[in-house]
């Protein structure tokens, strides 16, 4: 058949590979069928605690497998989501798989919890308790064992409602963490307004814990003041055994890294856990 020359030439263009040796980078019409055709999956990366050295649970963190780009990161997707309005169904998305995930580990035995990020927009979203609640009575889970993560910025501006939101939340059962802690502005602010169970540091902190007596302060000050507001304190990206054994000694209750774990898929988790499980506990 005729193949007009625009019609061609905007083909080639989605096709050709630039000189980045990337594709080009993906459209809302691409993240429209993404999220209908369910493209978006998770990857999870466990998470410590630090004091018993044991796995706790996992980060739910989402992951798009795009027919023509291959496995993208959320770097590309929640900006693109953010900026088409689409966030708040890949968040409910994001959230079934969770919830799934957590029904399998339930029926295997397995007592661990999931943690999602949830953005702003989804807190303000409409029907948000209504909708929750049918989630996890699909699901059959118990709000206990999710723990949704907020970032600092998130409730900026409507600190009243947000305010409504997560408490109605936590009334549920859901456990609730203020992550990237320390890169925001106001954040303490929202610690003095806003009940959280969980602060989790942010990577800038810990990455530079060993080197720099400043970041080290600080990530001991936010321990302190943490423990002080009755919240246990995650350290986020521990990529060095001298980090994991500093911030034991200083009585971080959880972490998460590259050292301890990589993200991994469904499956690799599942395996890796059963090893560790068997390594863990003595034969009866
Ligand atoms: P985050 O919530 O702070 O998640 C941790 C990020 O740090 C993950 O990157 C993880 O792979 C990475 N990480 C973990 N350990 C280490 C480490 O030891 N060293 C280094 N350098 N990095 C480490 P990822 O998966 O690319 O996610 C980046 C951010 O994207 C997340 O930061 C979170 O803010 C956002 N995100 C991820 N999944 C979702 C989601 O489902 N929904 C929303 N709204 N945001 C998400
Ligand atoms: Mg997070
Ligand atoms: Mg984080
Ligand atoms: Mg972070």
């Amino acid at each position: 058949g005729f193949l007009h020359k625009s019609k061609l030439v905007a083909e080639l263009d989605r096709w050709l590979i630039p000189a980045t040796g990337k594709p080009h980078a993906p459209t809302a019409e691409d993240l429209a069928r993404g999220l209908a055709q369910r493209e978006l999956f998770l990857v999870l990366q466990p998470k410590f605690d630090l004091g018993l050295n044991r796995v706790v649970g996992a980060e739910a963190l989402v992951r798009w497998q795009e027919p023509s780009r291959g496995v993208l990161s959320p770097d590309v997707i929640i900006p693109l989501a953010e900026r088409h309005e689409m966030i708040v169904e890949l968040t409910w998305q994001v959230l079934g798989l969770a919830c799934r995930q957590l029904q399998r580990w339930r029926r295997a035995g397995w007592d661990l919890s999931l943690s999602v990020n949830v953005p702003a927009a989804w807190i303000k979203s409409a029907d948000l308790f209504e909708d929750f609640d049918s989630l996890i009575d699909q699901y059959d889970i118990a709000p206990r064992d999710l723990i949704l993560e907020v970032t600092e910025s998130t409730t900026l501006g409507c600190l009243g409602y947000a305010r409504h939101i997560l408490a109605g939340l936590r009334q549920r059962g859901c456990r609730l963490s203020l992550d990237d802690f320390g890169t925001g502005y106001s954040s303490l602010m929202q610690l003095h307004r806003l009940t959280f169970d969980e602060l989790k540091v942010d990577r800038s902190f810990i990455s530079r814990i060993e080197q720099d007596k400043r970041a080290e302060a600080i990530a001991l000050s936010i321990l302190d003041l943490g423990h002080r507001l009755d919240m246990a304190v995650v350290a986020e990206g521990i990529e060095t055994p001298e980090q994991h054994a500093l911030l034991r000694a200083a009585g971080y209750d959880l972490g998460q890294g590259f050292w301890l774990a990589r993200p991994l898929s469904a499956k690799d988790f599942s395996h890796w856990y059963q090893q560790l499980v068997k390594l863990i506990t003595p034969a009866l």
